[in-house]
């Protein structure tokens, strides 16, 4: 459930009507509901009620500071890939020891970074990574707390390319090698073995493959701990799945995801660590575009939206689905589909992977219409970039009856700015 709703004709995030903030920030712009965030919060952490749970929301989904302190002041831990999410977390509140660092190929500054800031464990995706941390440690002379991402070689059944459970992707350490890379870290004066972590990908609509890939889990932390390992903690990862497409798409509650999990672990003693993004910022945002024209060709109608792929990605880069809505209520509701048009929503960008939807019945819409790309809230803002030298767009925070713009805009100046040119090529 979100807050994004039709209210006397126009929709509204939560008590703000979406055409009050296209009035005053301009489009395009993210805007996004703290209701739906911290429900989504909530829902997710009552599913883990009678486990040990921390929630470690993955930084990588929304970055924005204001995202993460509603998030922080729910009490959520965070997921970071790189040091600047590291940053970012610690600026918003984030206490160090909710803090996990994921990624393959952490550099030493940020492995220093994350000790000093001590954080509760690294995630090591490969030997060359623990030789690596444990050298950094004993230059500081502390213990690094680390959990070893495995490789479960198990199909998420997922878009290819957030897929990352299978032998063949880049992603945790091989099975096979696992019990030998514990016994190195034993081994590693300035390392410490405290749990076990596997993801195995993103956007997962079905409870089988986590729970091939968790019952493995649980039966390596019953060996390892044979082998003399303390394992104390599971990190399970993230991937629980939205629905982008209610009609397409019913993913398994995370009541359902929580039951499953409890039922796996049984009596094995050891807390766990959950890193949702998507279910908890995808559908709590919205991508608030303006149509800029209607294009007829031979037998097809464009709506050219002043939205790109620069600002949205996910459909050029996974063929994601996004529904989009007018903001101005359809008057064709119920069963009078009459009045539908078929229409492919695209952007000004010069790539025909700039298409937002292709063949989408859609109520008609005019130049200068206001429409809603849906469930943008995660893996959207972060991923956008400036390409057609199109500036980074604002995001936008509702709260009840409020709005706050989180992130300005930037200006065209801002980002040629960014560019420097060397003495040898100024003019006189
Ligand atoms: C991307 C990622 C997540 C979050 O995935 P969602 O599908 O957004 O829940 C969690 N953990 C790791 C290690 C990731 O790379």
């Amino acid at each position: 459930m979100d807050h994004f709703q039709y209210r006397d004709g126009n929709l509204f995030a939560e008590d703000v009507d979406l055409r009050e903030i296209a009035k005053e920030v301009g489009t395009p712009v993210y805007v996004y509901s703290s209701a739906t965030l911290k429900r989504h919060f909530r829902v997710f952490q009552e599913a883990f009620d009678g486990l040990d749970a921390l929630i470690c929301f993955a930084v990588k989904a929304n970055s924005n500071q204001a995202v993460l302190k509603t998030l922080a002041q729910e009490g959520s831990g965070a997921d970071v890939v790189s040091g600047g999410e590291l940053k970012r977390a610690l600026l918003a509140g984030i206490p160090a020891q909710k803090i996990v660092f994921s990624g393959v190929g952490k550099t030493p500054d940020e492995m220093r970074d994350a000790l000093k800031a001590n954080i509760k464990q690294f995630n090591v995706e490969s030997e060359a990574e623990l030789e690596v941390l444990n050298a950094v440690a004993e230059g500081m002379g502390m213990i690094a707390p680390v959990s070893v991402r495995v490789n479960p070689d198990v199909d998420a059944k997922t878009h290819a390319k957030i897929s990352t459970g299978k032998a063949e992707n880049k992603f945790g350490i091989p099975w096979v090698r696992v019990s030998r890379v514990y016994e190195r870290i034993a081994e590693l004066s300035h390392l410490k073995a405290v749990g076990v972590d596997v993801h195995i990908g993103s956007q997962l609509t079905d409870l089988g493959p986590f729970e091939a890939a968790f019952k493995k889990v649980v039966d390596l932390v019953k060996n390892l701990r044979v082998q003399g390992h303390d394992i104390q903690h599971i990190d399970l990862g993230g991937g629980l799945g939205i629905p982008y497409d209610p009609e397409e798409e019913t993913p398994p509650s995370p009541g359902a995801y929580g039951a499953m999990i409890g039922k796996v672990l049984g009596d094995l003693d050891c807390s766990i660590i959950l890193e949702p993004g998507r279910l908890i910022a995808g559908n709590a945002g919205i991508l608030l575009t303006s149509m800029l024209y209607e294009k007829e060709s031979e037998n097809k109608v464009f709506y050219i939206l002043d939205a790109a792929m620069n600002d949205l990605s996910r459909p050029a880069m996974y063929d994601a689905y996004h529904d989009i809505i007018p903001v101005k209520e359809p008057s064709n509701v119920g069963s009078d589909q009459s009045n539908l048009v078929s229409a492919d929503f695209v952007g000004p960008v010069c790539e025909t992977g700039d298409t937002f939807a292709k063949s989408r019945t859609t109520s008609p819409m005019m130049a200068g219409d206001l429409a809603v790309i849906k469930s943008a809230g995660a893996y959207g803002a972060v991923m956008a970039s400036t390409y057609n030298s199109r500036a980074l767009i604002p995001e936008v925070l509702v709260s009840e009856d409020k709005f706050s713009v989180i992130r300005k805009r930037q200006s065209i100046e801002d980002l040629i700015n960014l560019d420097q040119v060397p003495d040898w090529l100024a003019e006189e």
